[in-house]
């Protein structure tokens, strides 16, 4: 067995000369008898030997995030509940399986314990898997909530909860999950860069009317594309507030950590970059923070997709939303998935390069939209204020407030306002509806007086299974580098 570990070379002046796919010997680095199965960047894994080495990067990335029970043996005892976001990806549908085997499921692997079947210490009370719809969001889009549902079943430990991404807009959602039902609702014109708001009292729009009104108003398809995810986000954070959920599980694999790290970043939220690896949330009026953690986060797309095909779970896959292709997040998809084929290493050196990066200035307050700190100093950038009177039709609002724009961060603004490059900007300005919590936060008193606490404790040193891997790297010629790349480069002189 050979033994030339020289990952060093990873991101190193080695960058890009491209390696071959696996190691010198085809046998799996861990047991040294099977033939491999799978390549894990370099490495090759037998199929017996991969899925402990993913079940243990799973809990290395949860556990460190949960407290020590109080006089506990290295037992972990959280706060309050757990919640699976499942989107019917793959990420996902393998978190959920990776939540219910190494928490939730009686354990089969300990022949001992006559009397009662073993159980993993349960570490969360109880256990939530929330999807949340988005069909509604354009019509002729599928409903896959049942297929959703049924995938689900399978695990019975956690319960299933829907949510519609249209509950956004739905007062009587918000007030089941805990909000406060508010006096007005509010509306602002995306086409006016001051996004002035405007108060109607009884309004009474239907939810799915003001969900489509808000995301036929945006800007660019780029911006439909980052509202989207936002919605979700936060429609699942409120969920989980509602439920008691101190740990929120996401599916995010390395691939896509990387591809959502680099449109984030070219989209204004280089602020809030740690926050698509690490975050916490507060929410209004509560003391404690509810973690979103990403255990997946160093798994990359092919793992996860070895993982649900060799264990047989049922991937019901994200429904495609119409007209997407040409937009930043769909353009760094392409670029990352073509990348993590020949260079797999340089898609996580991404992922490691970003949580190096930590904004220089602190934060003031959360955003009203994304629910994500903004960056402190933002306020000089947004120092003019305006109050002014509108009126819709007939209907005259009741009252009209000062502009959006200081409650949102860098980078919601510019999902609301920004143009397309192409200069064709919607010049027909339409009154569109905001998110309940968005509303709610503009009339709650409160509002200026929220602070985002920073007490992010880095969790435990990571062991990387890099330690185990070997490598062959080989010099490539330009040439070869270039045609790999070559799509992705702005400035092509060659053909
Ligand atoms: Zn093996
Ligand atoms: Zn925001």
């Amino acid at each position: 067995m050979s033994s030339c570990g020289a990952p060093a070379a990873e991101g190193g002046e080695a960058l890009m000369q491209k390696r071959q796919k696996y190691d010198k010997s085809k046998n799996c680095v861990r047991c040294k008898d099977n033939i491999g199965n799978i390549v894990v960047r370099h490495a090759v894994y037998c199929k017996n030997c991969f899925s402990p080495m993913i079940a243990a990067k799973f809990r290395r990335g949860v556990e460190p995030y949960v407290n020590e029970a109080p006089k506990g043996r290295r037992r972990l005892k959280a706060s309050g509940n757990i919640l699976v976001g499942l989107s019917g990806g793959v990420g996902s549908t393998v978190i959920l399986d990776l939540v219910n085997q190494s928490y939730f499921a009686p354990r089969t692997d300990t022949p001992g314990g006559k009397e009662h079947p073993r159980f993993n210490e349960r570490i969360w009370q109880k256990g939530f898997v929330c999807y949340v719809d988005i069909s509604a969001v354009f019509p002729n889009m599928r409903d896959r909530t049942n297929e959703v549902r049924n995938a689900a079943k399978t695990y019975d430990a956690l319960e299933f909860i829907l949510v519609r991404l249209e509950n956004a807009f739905d007062d009587s959602w918000w007030t089941s999950v805990g909000g406060k039902p508010s006096n007005s609702e509010l509306f602002v014109d995306f086409a006016d860069q001051d996004l002035l708001i405007t108060a109607i009292s009884d309004s009474n729009t239907d939810p799915v009317a003001a969900l489509r009104t808000f995301i036929s108003a945006l800007p660019t398809q780029t911006a439909i594309s980052q509202a989207i995810p936002t919605l979700v986000r936060v429609l699942l954070l409120y969920t989980a507030r509602h439920l008691g959920v101190s740990h929120v599980l996401l599916g995010t694999s390395l691939t896509s950590l990387s591809i959502s790290l680099i449109s984030s970043i070219s989209q204004g939220g280089g602020f809030t970059v740690r926050e698509e690896s690490d975050e916490q949330w507060m929410a209004p009026g509560s003391t404690t923070p509810i973690r979103i953690i990403k255990p997946l986060q160093d798994v990359g797309m092919k793992e996860c997709s070895a993982w649900a095909w060799w264990h047989g779970l049922p991937v019901v896959q994200k429904e495609k939303l119409p007209g997407t292709g040409q937009d930043i997040a769909a353009l760094t998809k392409d670029f990352i998935v073509g990348l993590e084929k020949d260079y797999p290493s340089t898609v996580s050196t991404i992922a490691k390069t970003c949580a190096k990066l930590a904004p220089k200035h602190g934060s003031v307050r959360r955003c009203l939209l994304c629910e994500r700190p903004i960056q402190e100093g933002i306020d000089d950038w947004l120092t003019r204020t305006s109050i002014r009177s509108l009126s819709i039709g007939n209907t005259t609002p009741r009252f009209s407030t000062a502009r959006l724009t200081p409650s949102l961060c860098y980078s919601c603004h510019t999902t609301l306002t920004s143009k397309s490059s192409r200069g064709a900007t919607k010049s027909t300005s339409s009154f569109v509806r905001l998110p309940v919590w968005l509303s709610a936060g503009l009339q709650s008193a409160e509002y200026s007086m929220f602070q985002i606490p920073d007490e992010r404790d880095q969790p435990a040193e990571k062991t990387s299974a890099k330690d185990t891997e070997v490598w062959q790297t080989r010099k490539i010629g330009q040439q070869e580098m270039k045609h790999a790349i070559g799509d992705f480069l702005i400035e092509d002189s060659g053909q």
